[in-house]
């Protein structure tokens, strides 16, 4: 070999070794962007929205550039828009204003890894653009929804027309199926209302009924599993979204014996003043005025969160509905009352402790279900013993023995048991 040629082999063997080391550095670089991609937190800084009654612009400012999807939703008119997960970080009073085509919106988990915002507009509207643009020029990143008056008839149009994303009924429970394995112990299904994006209602200091009920369903979970005699599932254990048909769904896929729902009320102050524990059952109509105010307004919980209703089930299954809930309608009824008694020990209650109405989470036709206002939070004695883990755990335990009254077995003759 000429030092030539050797020259040229240690150029080249050069060029190479620089070249792959050159690669490696640009795919160790590329992988450190992807980790940090997926680690970075999407966190939404502010929020405002300008226009008029024929177009309105909707913006969120982010720290990063995201994927979304729109689309719109009827009966009422909402416009839904989902993204990955982000911590909204937003000044306290947002969600309150109403301008132009938003009469209201709100922002929240609808899953884990996934958030959505709400918005209630006053009208038919067209979604006619939604992007989230790159950080330019000193601006941070921004979501922008660009809203245009319409009507009804093209609004149902482009509905039918609109392509969307696979998980916009909402969020499926996240718990897996409790296999019962030849266990034969009854399993009671504990569901902490709302969660995510639906708040429930809000105590004066901001507690969000969410909170207040998960951390009291958490703390009937341990007592009832405790004593060894019933399995356990929850609708939720964390902060997601589950629409009201998943919740029932989830009870009667599992074969559940029982189903307590867990709420805590409030009323609008120039409504007085109410105090106390109430227990819920099904009903066609409302034993009472506020029974019947109650029940709207848990049953929105779906409309809140932008669940399509028109996606529920029809009226052939409400009819075999009727037929099959008489049964369990009786169980309901005692377990209620049962309910009631042992919660007079431990917990202040409502004038009328037991009240009937049209909630949707008590329909399953086939589990005996009640739900549970553990109190008013709009009352500031009541908020404090919710707010009170001796309270919890006093008014759990009285739960537990309505429970086990109820799984007791009966006199021959009585029915006997449940499952
Ligand atoms: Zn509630």
């Amino acid at each position: 070999m000429t030092t030539r040629a050797i020259a040229i082999a240690s150029t080249l063997a050069c060029a190479l070794l620089s070249d792959s080391v050159g690669l490696a550095a640009e795919d160790a670089v590329t992988g450190h962007a992807l980790a940090v991609a997926v680690e970075q937190e999407v966190i939404a800084t502010d929020l405002r929205i300008g226009g008029d009654d024929k177009q309105t612009r909707f913006v969120v400012d982010l720290n990063r550039k995201i994927d979304l999807a729109a689309f719109t939703l009827a009966d009422p008119y909402r416009i839904v828009v989902d993204l990955p997960q982000v911590n909204f970080k937003l000044p306290a009073k947002t969600g309150a204003q109403s301008r132009g085509l938003v009469k209201a919106f709100r922002y929240g988990l609808i899953m884990q890894g996934g958030s959505r915002i709400v918005l209630d507009t006053k009208g038919p509207v067209r979604i006619e653009k939604a992007f989230v643009l790159d950080a330019a020029e000193g601006q941070p990143a921004r979501l922008v929804l660009d809203l245009a008056a319409t009507d009804r008839a093209a609004f149902m149009r482009n509905i039918s027309l609109q392509t969307r994303p696979a998980h916009n009924t909402g969020a499926k429970p996240s718990e897996p199926p409790v296999k019962a394995d030849g266990d034969a112990r009854p399993l009671i299904v504990v569901d902490p209302g709302h969660g995510g994006i639906d708040n429930g209602t809000k105590g004066s200091g901001g507690e969000l009924e969410k909170d207040i009920v998960l951390a009291f369903s958490q703390a009937l979970r341990e007592k009832l599993e405790s004593g060894g005699k019933y399995r356990v599932a929850m609708t939720r254990s964390d902060d997601s979204f589950i629409p009201l048909s998943e919740r029932v769904r989830f009870a009667r896929t599992r074969g559940a014996g029982l189903f307590v729902s867990i709420h805590a009320d409030a009323l609008p102050r120039k409504e007085g003043l109410a105090e106390g524990a109430t227990v819920y059952t099904l009903s066609e109509t409302a034993s009472d005025a506020e029974a019947a105010r109650l029940a709207e307004a848990e049953n929105k919980a779906d409309v809140i969160a932008g669940v399509d209703l028109t996606a529920e089930p029809n009226d052939v299954a409400n009819i075999l509905v009727d037929l099959a809930q008489r049964e369990t309608k009786t169980f309901s009824m005692q377990f209620a009352r049962t309910v009631v008694d042992e919660l007079k020990s431990a917990a202040r209650m409502h004038k009328h402790p037991l009240k009937s109405a049209g909630f949707k989470v008590l329909t399953a036709p086939d589990v005996p279900s009640v739900l549970i206002e553990l109190g008013y939070m709009s009352t500031k004695d009541d908020l404090k013993q919710l707010n009170s883990p001796a309270w919890r755990a006093r008014t759990a335990q009285a739960v537990v023995k309505a429970v086990e009254t109820f799984f007791t077995p009966r006199v021959a003759g009585a029915g006997g048991g449940h499952r």
